[in-house]
C-alpha cells in the first residue's frame, strides 16, 4: 500500500523549484500531497465538540491535541487534563460553563506531557483554589525537560508535531494524535499542589475516585477510576486513536518503560470498566468494547516486546530490529492500528534500546570509523563528489529516496555547500513525507527539509520555545538540574586556566549552591560552606534565565536582577566565560 501511494504521488511532478546544474535541472520537485489513509485518520479530530458521555461526564474533544475531561459532582467539577494551550483550554472551559456553573475543585494531570498540562493556567485562572494533582513522580520529567538538553528536546517535539510547518498538503496535516497544532498560543504549567500514590482514594466535588499509577508515556502516569460511573480515564496509557502503543519514541523519554507500559494496560483491563476515556481519540462505551480495545492494545504491545526480545536473543542489533520487525498477517488483522502516529519500526527499535542500549553486538561498532571518514571513503568509492552526484541523480530519477537522503548526506559531509546534494536530499525528504502514513514521520521529514533549505534553525526553535513555556517549567524544576546547563554552555577553552568558587543564594527559596570552576569544568553542589570568591543572590526565575542564556551575567548585575557580594573582578571573569 505504502509503495503504491508513493508511486501514485511521485508519478505526478511539479515544475522544478529552481534550476541547478544542467543535469539536475531536468529533475523536478515532488508535488505536495498527503497519504489518503493519513488524511482519513486526521479527519476524526477535525470537529471540536463537547461530548456528553454519561449524565455527569463530558469530554472536550478536538479542542486541542488531547481530550479535556469534566466530571460533575454534587458540589463541583473534577477535570482530567488541560490540553496543550491556555487559549484552547479557555474554549473548553467556556463550553462546559454552558452546562454547569459549579466550581472546579480539582485538576488532575494524567501525565506531565505538554499536550496534557500546557493549558493548566486557564484552569488556575478559572479556579484559583482548585487542587492540582499529579503522581509523585511528576518532577523527574520537569527536571529533564529543563536541563541542558532542552533546545534539542524542543526541536524534536516541534518537528514531530509539525508546529512550525505550514498547514496543508505542502506542510503538516496534523499530529497523528489530534488536529493540526500551531506553535503560537500559550504553554503553561501549574505546579501540582498535591501529589498522590498508587491506589489513593480522592474525594472532590462530592465525587469519590481512585488514582491508579499507570506509567505509560511517562513514569508519572495516572489513571482515574470512578466506580459509581464504572468509568476509567486512562491518559495516554490506553487510547482509542488507532495508533500503535507508543512503547518508545525517537524523541527519547528517559521515563518510558515498555513492560511497565503494558503492565499498566493489564491493570486497566482488570477494572472491567463500562466506559474508557483516553487522553486522545474516541470515548469507548460498553464493557465488551472497552475490554476489546484494552486487550488488543495490550496483546499487540506485548507482542512487540516479546518479538524484540526474541531478536535480542538471536544477538541482533537495534538497526536489524528496526528493519525486520513485523506482526504476522494473522495477528494484526482486524486490529485497526496503523503507523499514523509513530511508525512501528521506530517503536521496536526504541524498545530494543530500552533493553540493550546502543550497542548492537557487532564489535566493529566499538571502534567505528568516524562519520566524516566514512563519508569520505564512500564518496571516493563513487569516483569523488562528481561521480557521487551522478549516482544521486540516478537514484532520485529511480524514486530511491531513502538512498538519495543517505548518499546526499555523505556528499554534504565532503562538500557542505553542494547545492545539488542539498536540493535532491530536500526533495527526497518531501517525497517520502508526502507519501507517509505517519503524521510524525511526515512532520519530521518536512521540518528537516525546511532546515536544509535554510528556512529554519535550531536556534530559532530554541528561542521560540524559551519565550513561551520556559518560565513556568523552570519554576517547577529543581535548580540543580538546570544549573548543569551553566557547565555545558561554558566556553571551555577560555576557562582552561580559571580556578575559582562562588556561591549562589536563591533569594526567593531557601536554597544555596556552591559552584567550582576548575580547568574548564563547572561543578555544582547543593548547600555546603567554605571560602568563596563571591556570592550572588538571585531569584529562581532569573537563575533559570541565566542558565539557559536568556539573560547575561552583566545584564542581570546592571539591572539589579542579581546582587553581588565579594570580588567583582572574579565575577567579571566568570561573565566573560559565556
Ligand atoms: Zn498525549
Amino acid at each position: 500500500m505504502r509503495i503504491l501511494i508513493l508511486m501514485l504521488i511521485i508519478g505526478i511532478f511539479a515544475p522544478s523549484e529552481k534550476s541547478l546544474a544542467d543535469k539536475t535541472a531536468e529533475l523536478t520537485a515532488p508535488l505536495p500531497a498527503a497519504n489518503p489513509s493519513l488524511l482519513k485518520h486526521q479527519a476524526q479530530f477535525s470537529n471540536a465538540q463537547l461530548i456528553q458521555v454519561q449524565d455527569n461526564i463530558y469530554v472536550a474533544y478536538g479542542f486541542d491535541m488531547s481530550n479535556i475531561i469534566f466530571i460533575e459532582g454534587p458540589s463541583g467539577l473534577v477535570v482530567m487534563d488541560t490540553g496543550f494551550r491556555v487559549e484552547k483550554a479557555n474554549s473548553a472551559i467556556a463550553a462546559i460553563r454552558k452546562i454547569s456553573e459549579k466550581p472546579i475543585k480539582a485538576v488532575i494531570y494524567s501525565h506531565g506531557h505538554a499536550d496534557h498540562v500546557g493549558g493548566s493556567a486557564a484552569f488556575k485562572a478559572a479556579a484559583p483554589d482548585a487542587e492540582f494533582i499529579a503522581h509523585s513522580n511528576w518532577r523527574r520529567n520537569i527536571n529533564y525537560i529543563s536541563s541542558g538538553v532542552r533546545p534539542v528536546f524542543t526541536l524534536r517535539a516541534f518537528a514531530q508535531l509539525g508546529l512550525v510547518l505550514p498547514e496543508g498538503l505542502h506542510g503538516t496535516v496534523g499530529s497523528g494524535g489530534g488536529p493540526v497544532l500551531r506553535a503560537n498560543g500559550t504553554l503553561s504549567y501549574v505546579t501540582p499542589t498535591l501529589t498522590v500514590a498508587d491506589g489513593q482514594w480522592l474525594e472532590y466535588a462530592g465525587l469519590k475516585f481512585q488514582a491508579m499509577h499507570t506509567p505509560g508515556d511517562l513514569d508519572d502516569g495516572l489513571s482515574l477510576w470512578f466506580p459509581d460511573n464504572s468509568a476509567v480515564l486512562t491518559g495516554d496509557t490506553v487510547t482509542d486513536s488507532h495508533v500503535h502503543a507508543i512503547l518508545s519514541t525517537p524523541r527519547h523519554e528517559p521515563g518510558r518503560d515498555a513492560q511497565a507500559f503494558v503492565d499498566s494496560m493489564t491493570r486497566i483491563e482488570s477494572l472491567n470498566a463500562e466506559v474508557l476515556i483516553g487522553g486522545h481519540g474516541d470515548v469507548v462505551e460498553g464493557k465488551a468494547a472497552v475490554r476489546e480495545l484494552v486487550r488488543n492494545d495490550r496483546r499487540s504491545a506485548q507482542f512487540m516486546i516479546d518479538e524484540v526480545v526474541r531478536l535480542i536473543r538471536q544477538n541482533r542489533s537495534g538497526e536489524y530490529v528496526q528493519s525486520a520487525f513485523a506482526y504476522p498477517d494473522w495477528f494484526i488483522e482486524g486490529e485497526g492500528r496503523g503507523d499514523y502516529y509513530h511508525r512501528i519500526s521506530w517503536i521496536t527499535r526504541g524498545v530494543y534500546a530500552q533493553f540493550m542500549g546502543w550497542f548492537g553486538g557487532d564489535a566493529t561498532s566499538l571502534s567505528p570509523i568516524a562519520p566524516k571518514a566514512r563519508a569520505s571513503r564512500i564518496v571516493s568509492g563513487f569516483g569523488g563528489v562528481e561521480g557521487a552526484v551522478e549516482k544521486l541523480r540516478a537514484a532520485y530519477r529511480a524514486d530511491d529516496f531513502g538512498w538519495v537522503m543517505e548518499l546526499a548526506s555523505y556528499i554534504l559531509s565532503e562538500d557542505p555547500p553542494n547545492a545539488e546534494a542539498r536540493q535532491l536530499k530536500s526533495w527526497s525528504l518531501k517525497a517520502l513525507a508526502y507519501a507517509s502514513e505517519s503524521a510524525n514521520e511526515r512532520n519530521y521529514f518536512l521540518t528537516q527539509a525546511m532546515m536544509l533549505d535554510g528556512h529554519l534553525s535550531l536556534a530559532a526553535i530554541a528561542k521560540a520555545s524559551a519565550l513561551r513555556g520556559l518560565p513556568d517549567y523552570y519554576q517547577a524544576a529543581e535548580p540543580i538540574g538546570f544549573l548543569h546547563t551553566l557547565g555545558a554552555r561554558l566556553n571551555v577553552e577560555a576557562a582552561r586556566d580559571t580556578n575559582l568558587r562562588f556561591k549562589i543564594e536563591l533569594s526567593d527559596r531557601n536554597r544555596v549552591y556552591l559552584v567550582d570552576i576548575d580547568r574548564g569544568v563547572l561543578m555544582t553542589s547543593e548547600g555546603g560552606d567554605g571560602d568563596v570568591d563571591f556570592t550572588i543572590a538571585i531569584t529562581h526565575k532569573n537563575l533559570a534565565r541565566l542558565c539557559e542564556g536568556l539573560a547575561t551575567w552583566d545584564g542581570l548585575f546592571q539591572g539589579g536582577g542579581l546582587i553581588l557580594e565579594g570580588n567583582k573582578d572574579k565575577f567579571d571573569q566568570v561573565a566573560r566565560l559565556y
